[in-house]
């Protein structure tokens, strides 16, 4: 069974992307995903 990971971004705080990410993961996510809001490449982070 997996969860569902929200990803937003570090500079502007939009949920861009979704991931499943595995129950026994306890690292935080951390991504570069292009930014729409930004405009550009940002770090992703995982939220709740
Ligand atoms: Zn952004």
């Amino acid at each position: 069974m997996s969860k569902k990971t929200v990803l937003a971004c570090a500079v502007c705080g939009s949920r861009n992307y979704s991931t499943a990410s595995k129950e026994t993961q306890t690292d935080r996510l951390e991504l570069k995903k292009f930014c729409k809001t930004c405009g550009t490449h940002t770090v992703h982070r995982e939220t709740k």
